[in-house]
């Protein structure tokens, strides 16, 4: 068989294709000329003209409809530095013949926008923000080809954000790398580091902080940046957390989150309520879960109005049930599949009962502001909450007659003679209203006054001690509500003090 037919360019094309892009190669950028060393009058070249549509049968992107001269013409050449020709001669799936056209009219179009201005100067001579977000394209592009070549286990992406290029490397095969933590809070950063490898996650590093080794690419001005961020890929998830009581319906708590996994086992985080309630749970794959925990963020509450604050019942009812250690059990979704992880006894009580008397004391505060339409708004610091509390526990139970089923209303009486007090106990029960004035002061602004009126329509006297009445002593009576009647508290206008002519 005899030599193949190839319709080679000649020296004056491959020059004029080598022109049109200003002797950088169509690829990567990368200049393609310079004096051959030890010479005062030679050049010395790493470019190629490459063909787009192959020169011969068998040939990449060899296109038999061509014509000889259409093969060894102009527009089927592209430059390349030998590095990227031998990439486009030899591996035939790289390019395909659009992108070989893309990039030749991507790099004639920046050659254009170079000629006659100096280096960095083209991006701002840019005005058009089609051609900006072009050019920006094609810087990416051709940073991400350029790192790609220095280590080829990797897939390289390059992005422009706001404060420059983000480089996002994602090893194709396994990879052995190390990373040598080098910086002042080194004891924080390995642990940080280790529970990144042991579970998964997201970690966010600064460069100075750490040097990365085991690939050339991890040494480019480009990948060696300020920050790096460390992410194992999280599969969406749905946690459900179910406290069960003794008594009572259990508690299903639903957490949309993720799941990641590392080498030692794996973590699920998710979140609820707005993102107010999260949980994590951390667990070896040997079996043994290694953390459980439920977090409560109540900051965003700061300086909100009481009666509107998000998801404040729902919240509460949680904080109620993990305020005492209780039984939990904790099933997650992937996709279709239901799994559940087990059961345990939840002991938070450390945090929730404390958190248990904020949410109590901000019913409290709740119930009065609705009760006397007060308009309060929650401190700014809400640890001020617990630091100014205001014990309105009377007060409370006053306007919750209604509601509570408290059938008494006490109070006490000392009369000279035994005989009076005797005589109101064996009265027949009748309709009583009497008058609070209450006054205000909830985190340092005071409301009021107000005035609340008690009122039940039958109500009778009974001693609740001391038994024996005596002329002189003091006695607590009860004013109960007959049964089939109960107290009603209401505000009422207040009225001016009468005086007493
Ligand atoms: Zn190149």
């Amino acid at each position: 068989m005899g030599k193949q037919a190839r319709d080679d360019f000649t020296e004056p094309v491959k020059r004029k294709i080598a022109e049109r892009v200003n002797f950088h190669c169509s690829v990567c950028d990368a200049p393609t000329l310079g004096p051959k060393t030890g010479t005062t009058d030679e050049r010395f070249s790493v470019g190629k003209a490459a063909h787009i549509k192959a020169a011969a049968k068998n040939g990449p992107r060899y296109d038999e409809h061509q014509t000889p001269a259409e093969r060894k013409a102009i527009e089927n050449g592209i430059w390349a530095c030998a590095t990227c020709a031998d990439i486009i001669d030899r591996d035939p799936d790289a390019y395909s013949v659009a992108d070989l056209l893309r990039l030749k009219a991507d790099a004639e179009w920046v050659a254009k926008i170079r000629a006659g201005k100096p280096p960095g100067s083209e991006l701002s001579a840019l005005s058009d923000p089609t051609a900006i977000k072009r050019a920006v394209d094609l810087f990416c592009s051709r940073e991400s080809a350029r790192h790609e070549r220095i280590d080829p286990r990797f897939k390289v992406g390059v992005r422009m954000g706001e404060s420059g290029p983000t480089y996002e490397v994602t090893a194709k095969e396994t990879v052995e790398a190390q990373i040598v933590v080098t910086t002042a809070d080194r004891e924080r950063n390995v642990q940080a580091l280790r529970d990144f490898f042991n579970y998964g996650g997201n970690l966010l590093l600064d460069g100075a902080d750490l040097r990365m080794e085991g690939s050339p690419l991890f040494r480019t001005d480009g990948v060696a940046a300020t920050r790096w961020q460390f992410s194992s890929n999280p599969r969406p998830l749905t946690m459900t957390v179910v406290l069960a009581e003794d008594s009572g319906a259990p508690l299903f708590i639903e957490l949309d989150g993720s799941g990641t996994q590392g080498n030692k086992g794996f973590r699920l985080q998710g979140k609820a309520c707005g993102g107010m309630l999260t949980a994590t749970l951390t667990a070896d794959y040997s079996g043994g879960l290694t953390d459980f925990t439920i977090g409560i963020d109540t900051l965003q509450w700061a300086s909100k109005p009481v009666n509107r604050l998000p998801h404040f019942s729902r919240l509460q009812q949680i904080v109620e049930r993990l305020a005492v250690p209780i039984q939990a059990r904790i099933l997650y979704t992937h996709g279709e599949l239901e799994s559940e992880f087990g059961t345990g006894r939840f002991d938070g009580s450390e945090l929730f009962r404390p958190l248990r008397a904020l949410f109590g004391e901000i019913a409290a505060i709740r119930r009065l502001d609705e009760f006397f339409n007060l308009k309060v708004a929650l401190p700014a610091d809400i640890t001020d909450v617990m630091l100014r509390q205001c014990d309105m526990t009377w007060l409370l139970d006053l306007i919750n007659l209604a509601t509570s089923g408290e059938m008494e209303v006490n109070f006490y009486a000392t009369s000279g003679q035994a005989t009076p007090l005797k005589t109101i106990l064996a009265a027949p029960p009748e309709a009583m209203t009497f008058v609070h004035h209450v006054d205000l002061e909830i985190y340092g602004r005071s409301y009021g006054p107000f005035d609340v009126e008690v009122s039940c329509p039958a109500v009778g006297i009974h001693v609740v001690g001391p038994a024996d009445i005596e002329a002189g002593a003091t006695v607590e009576l009860a004013m109960r509500a007959v049964e089939g009647h109960h107290w009603t508290p209401r505000l009422i206008a207040r009225t001016p003090e009468r005086t007493m002519v």
